[in-house]
């Protein structure tokens, strides 16, 4: 009998989703004492989640191909057009999740979401709340997806309970500077040097359905914006090209410079004055630069859903 739950993230998977998968398995196998719960993850995962698992010690989880007949826990994500393919005929467990809900299920099932920073944020809690012990390398890898998801604490999604965790995270892994930690970590994120226009359009990309037709929005976080000067042609282009071959409404690629707090937004449109109100600023040559914007899902999905679900 096959008795396997993949507990897995979302499409284009950054650290959180994939370090959630991985804690929040175990957490689920220590409380049922069993081995059923399998990390997976949607598709190939980016450098720094690849090298914080290295630092820590950890196995990538297997890439689920399809979740066609499997049962499945999604972490880090409830939208369908997020969600591994075959997940529409999956069987569903459990969500545990801190994004706006958007999905909807033939059964009853545990939902868990919460409007905090990151999902290892909630997995903690969970932990505290069970009593299960946290390692080392657990709350190292933990306090890494809290701290990316937040931006080291300067995205507007950071929580006051996300800024305790970071700090009681921080203690369990025997990190002295979580700042300099995390700067540490997005450095490791900034070097994009190697990488396809292509490939940094989708390091970190999602597809939402809005009502005008499909988005599809990426960002990258950098401490040197200076890297990507000399790549926003070529960025531009694979974006048209992106936006042509798969019927996208937008393709939309946040520059995020987290060290002056604010994005180069880079965008291919087939309604240029709307995403310039849903932005608030003007796009010239398919750029334009907001400052303070730092998150996605706080100050890009909504005012672009408002404005185009209409
Ligand atoms: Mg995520
Ligand atoms: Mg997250
Ligand atoms: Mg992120």
């Amino acid at each position: 009998m096959n008795n396997k739950i993949y507990v897995i993230g979302h499409k284009s998977p950054d650290l959180d989703s994939v370090a959630a998968a991985i804690t929040y398995a175990n957490l689920k196998n220590k409380i049922s004492n069993t081995e059923n719960y399998v990390p997976a993850v949607a598709g190939e995962v980016n450098q720094v989640t690849k090298f914080i698992l290295e630092k820590y010690g950890f196995e990538m989880p297997e890439i689920l191909g399809t979740a066609k007949n499997k049962k499945i826990i999604l972490v880090d994500h409830n939208e369908e057009t997020q969600v591994v393919d075959g997940g529409n005929e999956a069987e569903l467990v459990e969500i545990l999740d801190h994004h706006k809900v958007n999905f909807s299920y033939s059964d009853p099932i545990e939902i868990l979401v919460k409007p905090w920073g990151s999902s290892n944020s909630i997995i903690y809690k969970k932990y505290l709340e069970n009593n299960i012990e946290i390692s080392k390398k657990l709350a190292g890898l933990m306090l890494s997806a809290v701290l990316d998801d937040t931006v080291i604490t300067k995205s507007p999604t950071c929580t006051e309970i996300d800024k305790i965790i970071i700090v009681e995270l921080a203690g369990l892994a025997g990190v002295e500077d979580w700042k300099e930690y995390g700067m540490e970590m997005f450095k490791v994120k900034s070097s994009v040097a190697d990488f396809s226009a292509e490939e940094i359009v989708k390091l970190d990309y999602k597809d939402f359905e809005l009502g005008a037709g499909k988005f599809g929005i990426g960002q990258v976080e950098t401490v040197d914006l200076s890297e990507f000067d000399g790549k926003e042609d070529d960025l531009i282009k694979g974006m048209k090209a992106l936006q042509e071959k798969e019927n996208y409404h937008s393709v939309v690629l946040l520059i995020t410079d987290i060290i002056n707090e604010g994005s180069r937004v880079l965008i291919v449109t087939n309604d240029q004055e709307k995403c310039e109100k849903a932005l608030g600023e003007k796009i010239v040559n398919n750029k334009a630069y907001v400052k303070g914007l730092m998150s996605r899902k706080k100050q890009i999905v909504p005012p672009f859903t408002e404005i185009f679900s209409k």
